[in-house]
């Protein structure tokens, strides 16, 4: 099949790879249309007074499936915020949410509005007058729409649309579940921050794990000593990167930014340049490294994995052929365009997924929905009798060593290892860790077990859609 000529809009490239799916699929067409549209799209513009004058702002929330309830998808604040990226992202979520067996529609929202541009009180008021006008449509609320963060937001702003969801809910128990990604002291879960970045490390590491699956990337071995290139330092590419690089061994040997990028082939210092980005605000002037003010001709540099972590549409038609890795894991929503998908298909270049690459966050947003539900924290009921537990049976096994006369005994390393307790943070990495697993074994199997399909992206698409079929049709669709 050709590329097709004009580059097709964000939600077109998501709904031509959920026909390219589909076509596989028998779903009768009344069924298959019922799954791809976005049922319903609000918008809305408020004005608020700031710095003497009244500022309007446009906002949307997209609910595109629900099959399931509530409906989950993050918030963002970008100036290219619109209702076709809103539309394609709450699409992609639908798939993401049934890929990982998270129990959700899918929704997102955004606002188009330049973070950068306001202080930080100007945008709680921003927030608060967002959330307020969601909240009223049930657009915020614990049973119905959860939001968590995305591109240009974070905690912050999540402790802001709770508080404000209670302010206008004052009796509503479960609260705290309306928003998800909130900070620690506002009803948060250990490991969030970290969780989408962390999922793209676990999403490689389980890769990796599949000789033959690294053999159709054109590669070997494994993860240890791979040159890899990150597009957006931010949430996600930050934690995807250090995390790589400190645990698994890999060389990040470029990072591009908005102002650039730095080349390093021994190896980009990840929180040296992170640091520099938060006192100067870009990568310029890094020392540890070359830098090129090309920022987007970096995707195109000799490696072994691309992650692009930043936004949308950035490997398309006009770049998809010189891109030379063999590998691509798109870590943010959307960054290869279906035109670009089939260029590098073509190509042989692997291509790990949005839906599944980037789910780590909605993962660990579904465990502390639930912890907000349960009003515990993880762990807290188990932990100390777990080690309770453990700690009989070391010294039980010291007893006997030491009755039989064996020197040296259990190491004081592994004692303190055994005997720990899970808490949240385990429990939430360990529990992200299955998830990813399990998700990828099921597009695996689709992948390598059906001869019509030669990629992992529609071998997503089918294990989601097939999901959600099923969820409607149970309903009686
Ligand atoms: P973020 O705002 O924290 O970071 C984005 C980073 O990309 C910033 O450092 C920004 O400077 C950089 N950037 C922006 N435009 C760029 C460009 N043209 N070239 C290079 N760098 C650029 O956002 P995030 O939360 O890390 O989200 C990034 C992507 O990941 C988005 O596509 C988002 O939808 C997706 N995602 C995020 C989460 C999450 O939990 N935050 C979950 C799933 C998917």
């Amino acid at each position: 099949m050709n590329a097709p000529l004009r580059e097709p809009s964000f939600r077109e490239s998501v709904d031509l790879m959920f026909n390219r799916a589909v076509r596989l699929m028998d779903l009768s067409p009344g069924l298959e249309e019922k799954i791809r549209v976005c049922n319903s799209t609000y918008t809305v513009r408020f004005g608020v007074r700031l710095r003497g004058a009244i500022h309007t702002f446009t906002g949307y929330r997209s609910v595109h499936s629900e099959h399931m309830e509530p409906v989950k998808g993050g918030i963002r604040y970008a100036m290219g915020v619109n209702q076709d990226e809103v539309e394609a992202l709450a699409a992609l979520m639908t798939y993401k949410c049934a890929l990982v067996e998270a129990p959700f529609g899918g929704s997102k929202g955004g606002l188009r509005i330049d973070p950068r541009e306001w202080d930080e009180h100007e945008l709680e008021q921003i927030t608060r007058r967002f959330a307020f006008e969601l909240v009223k449509r049930d657009l915020i609320n614990p049973s119905q729409n959860v939001p968590a963060p995305d591109m240009g937001t974070g905690e912050r702003e999540m402790a802001w649309m709770v508080d404000q969801y209670k302010r206008m809910n004052t009796t509503d128990i479960n609260a705290a579940a309306c928003v998800t990604g909130k900070p620690l002291n506002a009803g948060g879960i250990h490991g969030r921050v970290e969780a989408t970045g962390r999922g793209v490390q676990y999403a490689l590491q389980e890769f990796f794990r599949h000789p033959e699956d690294v053999k159709r990337a054109r590669l070997a071995g494994g993860l240890e000593g791979k040159r890899v290139i990150v597009q957006g330092l931010g949430n996600v590419g930050y934690h995807a990167a250090k995390f790589l690089s400190e645990e698994d061994g890999v060389k990040i040997v470029a990072v591009i930014e908005r102002d650039g990028a730095i080349l390093n082939p021994n190896g980009v210092p990840v929180e040296f340049l992170k640091t520099h980005i938060a006192a100067t605000g870009g990568v310029k002037g890094f020392p540890r490294g070359t830098y090129v003010d090309d920022g987007a001709a970096a995707l195109e540099e000799e490696c072994d994995i691309l992650i692009p972590a930043a936004m949308e549409s950035v490997i398309n038609l006009t770049n998809a052929e010189r891109i030379k890795a063999p590998l691509i894991i798109e870590a943010a929503n959307g960054p290869v365009t279906a035109g670009a998908d089939e260029v590098l298909r073509a190509k042989g270049v692997v291509i790990i997924p949005d839906l599944y690459a980037n789910a780590g966050g909605v993962t660990v947003s579904y465990f502390e929905w639930v912890k907000n539900l349960s009003h515990i924290r993880f762990g807290r009921m188990q932990r100390r009798q777990e080690e309770a537990q453990h700690a009989l049976l070391v010294s039980e096994m010291e007893r006997i060593l030491h009755s039989a006369g064996v020197k040296g005994g259990i190491s004081e390393r592994f004692k303190s290892e055994y005997v720990r307790g899970a808490g949240e943070l385990e429990l939430v990495r360990s529990g992200l860790d299955d998830t990813m697993r399990t998700a990828y074994q099921s597009m695996r199997e689709v992948w390598h077990g059906r001869k019509d399909v030669d990629d992992l992206r529609v071998a997503a698409y089918l294990v989601s859609i097939a999901r959600v079929a099923a969820s409607y049709r149970s309903k009686g669709l």
